[in-house]
């Protein structure tokens, strides 16, 4: 060691650090910095042993974190001097492997540049081979059966490694060195298309796929989390005949575009958004849509966004690569179904969808559905949080013993947490048929034995009906386990709190800006202003509540919103107004009789609703074929320039909307445009929300502002309103991590639970049938 004493460190680094390419870049590092010594994967993460001269230990040291793989996150890094024991050289040590242990698991990476390159290089051995990858990139979560990482426990398993690819495998210096897919044309999966009883193989299957996309055919193909449904976004017959098969009246379809020139042909791409499109999770990003392209008017209608992502496994990528249109890329299922993933229910279940079937056989073992992300401020804003993320762990606040958080009835996720970690599912979907139902079950099944962590403690939601609080009660029975129930909007304050670090040992002010949610009262809230911590909450201010004639059916018809709000508002008759004649006169009498015997109408304080009623008035969306659609079609719509605004009145703790709908009637009977309209009412509860919070601040002296609820999805009512905090002197938590809307009520669920459960003596805690 050039002539100077050898000293020893010992280094533990804990976070994503397997299967990530980890090892072979400490070996490699090691071997530049001459130092002996070893590296081996543990229980809880990478253990080093260097020795050397200190110089080179502390060159050592610095590049360890400063050049890290680029899909590894080092959560920890400790390093303690140790005697040499004079190794030679360095070596790869095996696993060490500990009953109980776990590790996070890397997400599924997009395609990464080098092998992009090779897949494309005629000179290549992998050239045009649809499952190239390598340590830096591939499927992940989707493959793993079980923890360790190895190949013999993931979907790689029945494939035996060629001689070319196992020296590559066992290679330290190799790209490839244990990654764990590997796999070339000789040895690995392969592609094929069904159609019409004829089968295609390899090369001429894609050849064919492209064809077919080419001439306005539907195929399903199959990618990395389950089967998409793709055609030629450009062709409005194709576009129209997949909404017909798939009974899809208005939901945008996402598009995959082949990079970022045919993205910026087609939407405004900020430099946020392209890197969010190029990151290695590769999500659906919601882009302003540039007027008059060719994309198909069935594609995205009433939207002023397009769903966007590029292609992400080598399959996708030999798709386009030769000048393909945009193609529409839908998740491969019919209606609130779970996204189809074996090559068997795609020949059962899509065959009325599909004109053909691009397959392979390399199985999936746990669906992931794509993920969608916008951006606000130039920062990420979740909106599904799937593909690409899951199960890439939230980092909390504190540690806890392992919870299981059940998560709502929209859009669900669930959250298992161990240790500092909350990992939170997949896009499980909308509970609201059995499939969706036994999808969530194997998830959580999958999640307790990847993570080595049996739950100690349920929690669920305060709605007795929801699917997930069944099975949480039902988990709870059989285990034996204690159960708390949160309530709705807590948890969503409690989820922005704990992915923002937040230590629960202070109130935020929480502004929960829902659609539905169960109060503590027994009406529906979601236009909540809560003081609250993880133990907690107080209901400081909220919206009028109003009646809802027909319950949550009702938010299928927005105009029916509209009407009983103008009714419950003293603002009737509004025969003269657009938004009327989408109701027959035997509804109105329906509605108002509803109304005043209180059939079936409960009370809600929901700021989706209102969002609803304002869009139905405007004439914007008065029939809902999907949720949040009146919403986001009044985003749509919005005049940025526009600065005007409508009134709202506090009535103690109550927040009117009189004064709102009276002027919004105003406008609409002097013929003001329906864009100036629709950014006034942004401008209202932008201003309502700076004023409310204000307010409360000065009283109660709290000046942390959680922003979370569905509605906070839309950016412009984000960008409106918290510039207008931070004006104030507020400070602002924002979602970055987890969605705003139910998709992330599960990390909010896990921790207010574990708070509860640890203030209250256990016996106390409520038990399985005494909840509720
Ligand atoms: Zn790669
Ligand atoms: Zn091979
Ligand atoms: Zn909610």
């Amino acid at each position: 060691m050039q002539g100077t004493v050898s000293r020893g460190k010992a280094i533990h680094i804990t976070g994503i650090v397997q299967g990530v390419g980890f090892r072979p870049f400490v070996y490699n590092l090691a071997l530049r910095h001459h130092l002996s010594g070893w590296v081996r994967n543990t229980s809880q993460g990478v253990d080093i042993r260097v020795e050397g001269c200190q110089a080179q230990l502390d060159a050592f040291l610095t590049a360890l974190t400063n050049e890290a793989p680029p899909l590894s996150h080092i959560d920890s890094l400790t390093a303690t001097d140790c005697p040499s024991e004079t190794f030679e050289g360095f070596e790869i040590r095996y696993s060490e492997r500990i009953e109980g242990a776990f590790q996070p698991i890397s997400p599924d990476i997009a395609l990464c540049d080098d092998c992009l390159r090779e897949l494309l290089d005629p000179n290549d051995r992998r050239y045009r081979y649809p499952f190239i990858n390598c340590t830096n990139c591939g499927p992940r979560f989707t493959i793993i059966e079980d923890i360790p990482y190895d190949r013999p426990l993931t979907t790689m398993s029945t494939f035996a490694m060629c001689s070319d690819c196992e020296a590559e495998y066992h290679d330290p210096t190799n790209r490839r060195f244990h990654a764990q897919p590997v796999a070339c044309a000789e040895c690995g999966p392969q592609v094929w298309l069904e159609v019409d009883g004829q089968r295609a193989e390899g090369d001429a299957a894609i050849c064919q796929t492209i064809a077919m996309l080419g001439q306005g055919a539907i195929l399903a193909i199959k990618g990395l989390g389950g089967f998409h449904l793709a055609c030629d976004a450009t062709n409005e017959k194709a576009v129209a005949e997949l909404r017909r098969r798939k009974h899809r009246v208005d939901k945008p379809f996402a598009l995959m575009m082949a990079n970022l020139d045919q993205i910026e042909t087609y939407c405004r791409v900020s430099p946020a958004e392209a890197n969010l499109l190029y990151s290695p999770a590769a999500p659906i990003v919601l882009l302003n849509q540039r007027p008059q392209t060719d994309i198909a008017p069935s594609v995205a209608p009433g939207q002023a966004s397009l769903g966007v992502m590029r292609p992400y496994t080598p399959l996708h990528v030999l798709l386009f690569e030769e000048g393909m249109p945009p193609l529409v890329m839908t998740s491969g299922n019919h209606a609130e179904e779970p996204i189809v993933t074996t090559n068997d229910e795609a020949r059962a279940h899509l065959a009325t969808l599909a004109d053909a079937f691009l397959m392979h056989n390399r199985d999936i073992h746990i669906r992931t559905d794509d993920s969608v992300v916008r951006v606000c401020n130039n920062k990420e804003l979740p909106i599904r949080r799937s593909r690409g993320y899951a199960p890439f762990p939230v980092k909390l606040p504190f540690e806890l013993p392992p919870v299981l958080a059940v998560g709502g009835e929209l859009k669900n996720t669930f959250c298992l947490t161990r240790n500092g970690y909350a990992f939170m599912s997949h896009h499980i979907g909308n509970m609201e048929n059995l499939s969706t139902l036994q999808s969530f079950e194997q998830g959580v099944q999958h999640f307790e034995r990847l993570f080595r962590a049996s739950p100690s403690l349920i929690v669920c939601d305060q709605h007795p009906d929801y699917l997930a609080t069944r099975y949480a009660h039902q988990q709870a029975k059989e285990r034996g386990l204690p159960i708390v129930a949160v309530q709705h909007h807590h948890a969503h304050i409690a989820a922005c709190m704990a992915e923002n670090g937040h230590l629960g040992d202070r109130p935020v002010l929480g502004v929960c800006f829902d659609g539905t949610g169960l109060g503590t009262d027994g009406t529906i809230w979601g236009g909540e202003f809560l003081l609250a911590d993880y133990a907690h909450f107080e209901r400081v201010a909220y919206l009028k509540p109003m009646p809802l004639p027909g319950g949550d059916a009702s938010t299928r018809k927005p105009a029916r919103i509209a009407y009983a709000y103008l009714l419950a508002n003293d603002l009737l008759p509004a025969d003269d107004l657009p938004f009327a004649e989408h109701l027959s006169s035997a509804e109105m009498t329906v509605i108002q009789q509803q109304i005043a015997k209180g059939i079936n109408t409960p009370l809600t304080s929901s700021m989706g609703r209102l969002f609803d009623a304002v869009s139905a008035l405007l004439g914007i969306c008065n029939t809902a074929t999907y949720e949040g659609q009146a919403a986001i079609e009044l985003e749509a719509l919005v005049d940025v320039k526009e600065g005007g605004f409508y009134p709202m009145a506090c009535a103690g703790s109550m927040i009117d909307m009189q004064p709102l709908l009276a002027q919004v009637l105003v406008d609409i009977r002097a013929n003001v445009p329906i864009a100036t309209m629709a950014a006034r009412f942004h401008n209202s509860v932008a201003y309502m929300i700076a004023k409310v919070c204000q307010h409360i601040a000065a009283n109660s002296g709290v000046t942390e502002i959680a922003l979370s609820g569905g509605v906070f999805q839309n950016v412009t009512l984000l960008g409106k309103t918290v510039p207008l905090l931070e004006e104030a002197g507020l400070t602002v938590l924002l979602h970055h991590q987890v969605p705003p809307n139910d998709g992330g009520i599960a990390l909010g669920q896990a921790v207010i639970g574990y708070v509860q459960a640890q203030n209250d003596p256990i016996d106390e805690v409520e038990r399985q049938g005494s909840v509720l």
